[in-house]
């Protein structure tokens, strides 16, 4: 089953991060259709339905070329987006033993150990020092 999968996934696109990325919009309009009545929940699920058929178009392609054009120019629009999030998360990771500033001059965000007291930041890229208490 395993091997049958594999001879005839060779030579297609696969799961990307764009695909990933459609499969997760899928799901939203779906849940939203779900939630929602009358000509806007048929519209959501049409939609839902229209990715669906995209998504798996874009798994089986055997036009792996312009699939992956299409996914670093995806991956590039998002990139300050996607950053955002991650940044987000860590600082939510290590929110117990940090502390984020942005400096007030460039607005670099840094990250300062708690329970320090009072202390000067040095911001890392521009330079600039201020008093924080952490
Ligand atoms: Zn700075």
């Amino acid at each position: 089953m395993r091997e049958k999968l594999a001879r005839f996934m060779a030579g297609r696109n696969g799961v990307d991060q764009l695909s990933r990325a459609i499969m997760y919009a899928v799901l939203i309009l779906f849940i939203a259709s779900v939630f929602t009545h009358g000509k806007l929940s048929s519209v959501l699920m049409m939609l839902a339905v229209i990715g669906i058929v995209y998504m798996y178009f874009r798994v089986f392609s055997r036009n792996t070329a312009k699939r992956r054009a299409e996914n670093t120019r995806y991956m590039q629009r998002t990139y300050s987006m996607r950053t955002y999030f991650r940044n987000l998360g860590e600082r939510w990771k290590q929110r117990r033993d940090y502390k984020f500033f942005r400096c007030p001059s460039c607005g670099t965000l840094l990250r300062v150990p708690r329970g320090k007291g009072k202390i000067k930041v040095v911001c890392r890229k521009c330079g600039n020092s201020f008093i924080k208490h952490t």
